[in-house]
């Protein structure tokens, strides 16, 4: 595992700890315990329908936690009102409060504005000490194309510009849904290691989400599968490279 200095002086970036989470009260996820620490890549894999992406979007904010604990950024979700006072919040302020921590989601649609350019989204989510020659600097193929919107970007383009825009905002936890999505996987077999880069450059932690089962192996220090809303395997990522066997009976379900 790659282990930052910061990391032994500081919580982690994300606690869950028996964790149930779904849509109208209904779990998809069950008791997902669930640690990242500063400058830790987990990958989070699982065949569809698994729990991945409600996993990310109650990590964000964007769904309520059904039950368990979850701590994000070091505040318990239930305390977000601030002072200990356990508050109902919507989830727009939910997500805005915990962006303002330091979260930053790359959804599986990328979420770009198709009419604004590469620097428009670069200014926009910019981090007032982080300037865009910065983060261009770990995607120099989005330099030339400074002025070209991002709906003329290809896949690939668009996926580089809404994780240098995550970056932009300088995460303390990033989480990446589905980078490969789209991407032949060249591209993704790029664009990986970019994330771990970013990763030990800034000291955040990332969880990636991914299909591409090897490739997200290859580029995390730790993976955690799920199969229907339960995590049934997790480990360090090399180890579990050399356990194929494994990782193909949970994606099919024979657990
Ligand atoms: P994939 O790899 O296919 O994107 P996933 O692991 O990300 O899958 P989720 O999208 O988290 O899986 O879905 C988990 C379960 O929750 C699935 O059974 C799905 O049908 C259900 N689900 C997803 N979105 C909703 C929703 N808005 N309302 C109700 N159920 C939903």
């Amino acid at each position: 595992m790659t282990v930052t200095s910061a990391t032994q002086i500081s919580s982690p970036v994300l606690v869950a700890q028996g964790l149930h989470a779904g849509y109208d009260g209904v779990p998809v996820v069950h008791g997902l315990d669930l640690v990242i620490n500063h400058g830790e890549v987990v990958a989070l894999l699982g065949a569809n329908g698994a729990g991945k992406t409600t996993t990310l979007l109650t990590i964000a904010g964007l769904l309520p936690p059904i039950s368990g604990s979850l701590t994000v950024l070091g505040e318990l979700a239930h305390d977000e009102g601030g002072r200990g006072r356990r508050v109902r919040r919507n989830s727009l302020t939910r997500t805005w409060r915990r962006a303002r921590r330091g979260l930053s989601l790359v959804p599986e649609d990328r979420g770009l504005f198709p009419g604004l350019t590469v620097n428009e989204h670069l200014r926009l989510s910019r981090a007032k000490s982080n300037k865009s020659s910065d983060i261009l600097d770990l995607f120099p193929a989005l330099a030339p194309l400074r002025t070209r919107q991002a709906g003329l970007l290809s896949g690939g383009e668009q996926q580089m510009l809404a994780i240098a825009r995550a970056l932009g905002t300088k995460p303390k936890l990033l989480m990446v849904d589905e980078m490969s999505l789209g991407l032949a996987p060249i591209i993704v077999e790029r664009l990986l290691p970019l994330v771990r880069s970013a990763a030990a450059a800034t000291g955040a932690g990332v969880l990636i989400v991914e299909q591409h089962v090897h490739m997200a192996l290859a580029v995390s220090d730790r993976a955690v599968v799920m199969s229907r809303g339960v995590v049934t395997i997790q480990g360090d990522s090399r180890d579990l490279e050399k356990r194929s066997d494994i990782l193909e009976s949970s994606y099919l379900g024979e657990d």
